[in-house]
């Protein structure tokens, strides 16, 4: 998702890149690349006017000052623009003050909710809750059955329709009882039971449907939840605006969940629909796995489609599965607490990062690599081991103090390790590229702007 979108915005960048001054035309041109580069990676034309007026407007006003040259202080200037129309801040999910606090999945079949429901149980869990999920999407054949394994593979309890509780239409292929009556009695048995989280899963149908919308509306009556969370599949693009205007209108929602954002649609869609329904973006999955799933961040994924990179993410993850003492240090290290960052950390990093998943998705998040995804998809884990050997064939000062690597150290280094002095020149560059970026995130500055990749 966004591959075109990054690619066009960081040709944009480019052009301004080495610019002492940027006049009116190279503010007019810039705003007509970006206004393209958003139309094809199919933005809603309304929120695409929005921004361009808006970053137009900033770039004209722009005061040159402090660190940043022109071609970054517009980069900084879209990047901000980007937060805004992902929603601003970060919004989390607001618990009821007497539990349980009761969330309500509504969307579209297909969209992944009942995939996400298993996601957020985890979510929940892991956050020290003790959530119940509730099948009340007694629609779908099999529904009840899917919600289930989901449960089980979270470890969740499902609360689900007693089998034989008839009522009189029943069709044989349907789960029986009347999901309003499920809703509401799930409350009663989280209450008894002291689930202190309740994620209800409701029916979908394929398209916009006032039969659906009205059952969802009667859900969301009985169970009065403390968010609505309307879940929306990125891939179908301009539809998503659509459906969830319907949505909005039918049942209302107090935030989105984004799915399928490994899909490798346009991702205007992600970047209309804060904008659009004026409710932020909650959580993103990127996957069909439990764990391909984060809280949404509106900064990081600026900073993940300007192509700087989303080490926060990175950390994060790497605590979440990890040594959480390891990463804590790596962390005081970047923003100067605790002695310097050294090949040593990134190597702990880096080995951390590689039990995380596929490469390729790991190295998409890191800061610098937009122009290196064609190498990306072809990278193999050999290309880390030899990363490894390299940093092996480092005494331990060379990796506590990189610096001191000089020419002969790396001719020295390269041959220990059976490399070139080519791999070990790039690997130090790296390091130190990604270093000055990790800092600036880690201290919560403006990520990256000093040593944006390219500028
Ligand atoms: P529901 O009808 O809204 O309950 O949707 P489901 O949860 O059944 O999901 C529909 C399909 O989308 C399933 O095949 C899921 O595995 C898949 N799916 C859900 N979320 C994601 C995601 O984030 N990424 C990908 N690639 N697939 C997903």
């Amino acid at each position: 998702m966004f591959d075109t979108l990054q690619d066009r915005l960081a040709a944009t960048f480019k052009s301004l890149r080495g610019k002492g001054r940027i006049t009116e035309a190279d503010i007019d041109e810039t705003a007509r690349e970006i206004r393209r580069a958003l139309l094809e990676a199919d933005v809603n034309l309304a929120v695409v006017k929005d921004f361009v007026a808006a970053v137009k407007e900033r770039a004209r006003g722009a005061e040159l000052h402090g660190a940043l040259n022109p071609a970054q202080q517009i980069v900084k200037i879209v990047n901000d623009e980007l937060v805004t129309i992902l929603g601003g801040e970060t919004r989390t999910i607001r618990y009821a003050k007497r539990p349980p606090t009761v969330i309500m999945l509504a969307g579209l079949q297909g969209a992944g909710k009942t995939t996400l429901a298993g996601k957020l149980a985890v979510w929940f869990k892991g956050q020290g809750h003790s959530p119940l999920l509730v099948a009340a999407d007694l629609q779908r054949p099999n529904a009840v059955n899917q919600l289930q394994v989901v449960g089980q593979r979270a470890g969740v309890h499902v609360f689900a329709p007693e089998p034989g509780n008839a009522s009189s239409n029943d069709d044989l292929d349907r789960p029986r009882g009347n999901p309003v009556e499920v809703a509401k009695n799930s409350i009663t048995e989280a209450e008894r039971r002291l689930y202190d989280v309740v994620i209800v899963d409701t029916a979908g149908r394929l398209g916009i449907d006032a039969e659906l919308m009205q059952q969802a509306a009667d859900i969301r009556d009985a169970v009065r939840p403390d968010e609505v969370l309307f879940v929306v599949d990125a891939m179908i693009g301009q539809d998503a605006v659509n459906t969830a205007n319907a949505f909005a209108e039918g049942v209302g929602f107090d935030g989105v969940v984004l799915t399928k954002l490994d899909g490798d649609a346009r991702g205007g869609a992600a970047l209309s629909i804060a904008r659009v329904t004026g409710k932020p973006i909650m959580f993103a999955s990127n996957g069909e796995g439990q764990r391909d799933f984060d809280v949404f961040h509106p900064d990081r994924m600026a900073s993940r489609i300007l192509g700087m990179g989303d080490m926060l993410t990175l950390i994060e993850q790497a605590e979440k599965t990890f040594d959480a003492e390891q990463s804590a240090k790596a962390a005081a290290k970047l923003t100067g607490q605790g002695g310097e960052f050294g090949l040593s950390d990134f190597l702990q990093q880096m080995q951390m990062v590689r039990k995380m998943g596929p490469l390729s998705k790991i190295f998409g998040m890191l800061p610098g690599m937009g122009d290196m995804k064609d190498q990306l998809n072809n990278i193999d884990e050999k290309e880390v081991d030899r990363l490894e050997a390299i940093i092996h064939s480092m005494t331990p000062a060379e990796r506590d103090s990189p610096k001191i690597i000089d020419g002969s150290r790396r001719a020295r280094i390269a041959k220990g390790s059976g490399t070139q002095v080519s791999e070990v020149n790039n690997l130090v560059d790296r390091f130190f590229e990604a270093r000055k970026m990790m800092t600036a995130m880690a201290s919560g500055k403006m990520p990256g702007m000093p040593g944006l990749p390219g500028m």
